[in-house]
């Protein structure tokens, strides 16, 4: 049995009463934070988590939504007196940014006092890490900035991940509906999906013969005047493949 605790389902623009995007994965070999959206830190000790038998961190993109706990959390750690190792998977343009961050905040990363393993993803290459495994899959999500900010090397990901025999896939952030279609050729049993970056009609058309087990909807812009229960109610009646459809608070949890 694994669990998937969801620690902040806000959008990058701030909901009330919703922290920023950080899930926490928890399966019998490994306890794994999936984005440090702020404030996780907080979400993680205030369920009881100890910092220390957190085992990894995989950051999909440099949003500051699903990052600005991330500094907070590696200072906590070093606080709470951590010294075994913590891998933490970045999109490779990320990691001088953080190191240069750290430094600024007078944390850095030779002074963390346990070895902070950061590693890249490069899309489509498996990462296996105690009993669960990763693919990182390019999103469109920040193809624009490609140009905006004269940087190609700027890359977001979604995390099509097996766990304890289940195919999980998380898309972090997306750039448009069509992102999503790679991910959905072979059964998904629980799929995590933003919706802000896609309109519900698109969610549904895309979804509509998606072999798909559960569906969370995470980081939800609740599109043209649509609240959460008619998202729920339209995602249930159009989608009858799909076993269950979640739009999950913050500290929900959920079981597979
Ligand atoms: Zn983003």
């Amino acid at each position: 049995m694994a669990t998937i605790t969801f620690l902040g389902t806000g959008h990058g623009g701030g909901a009330p009463g919703r922290f920023q995007s950080s899930l926490l994965l928890h399966t019998e070999g490994a306890r794994i934070l999936l984005d440090a959206g702020e404030p996780c830190t907080y979400s993680l000790l205030s369920r009881g988590f100890a910092l220390d038998d957190l085992d990894a961190i995989w950051i999909t993109h440099a949003h500051c939504d699903h990052t600005a706990g991330l500094p907070m959390l590696l200072q906590a750690s070093k606080l709470r007196r951590r010294s075994r190792a913590l891998p933490l998977g970045l999109p490779a343009h990320l990691v001088e940014p953080l190191k240069a961050w750290l430094r600024a905040s007078l944390l850095p990363v030779e002074h963390l006092k346990f070895p902070l393993e950061i590693f890249t993803w490069k899309a489509g290459e498996t990462v296996a890490f105690q009993g669960t495994s990763v693919i990182p899959r390019h999103t469109s999500h920040l193809d624009r900035y490609q140009d905006e900010l004269h940087d190609t090397s700027l890359e977001a990901f979604s995390f099509d991940m097996q766990t304890e025999g289940k195919r999980i896939v998380y898309t972090g952030d997306i750039g448009e509906a069509k992102d999503l279609e790679p991910l959905l050729t072979e059964p998904i049993d629980l799929l995590i999906c933003e919706l802000a970056h896609l309109s519900l009609a698109d969610l549904l058309a895309t979804l509509a013969t998606a072999r798909v087990g559960t569906l969370c909807l995470t980081h939800v812009v609740e599109h043209d005047g649509l609240d959460r229960a008619e998202i729920r109610l339209q995602c249930g009646e159009k989608l009858d493949q799909v076993d269950s459809v979640y739009l999950p608070d913050d500290g929900e949890q959920i079981e597979f």
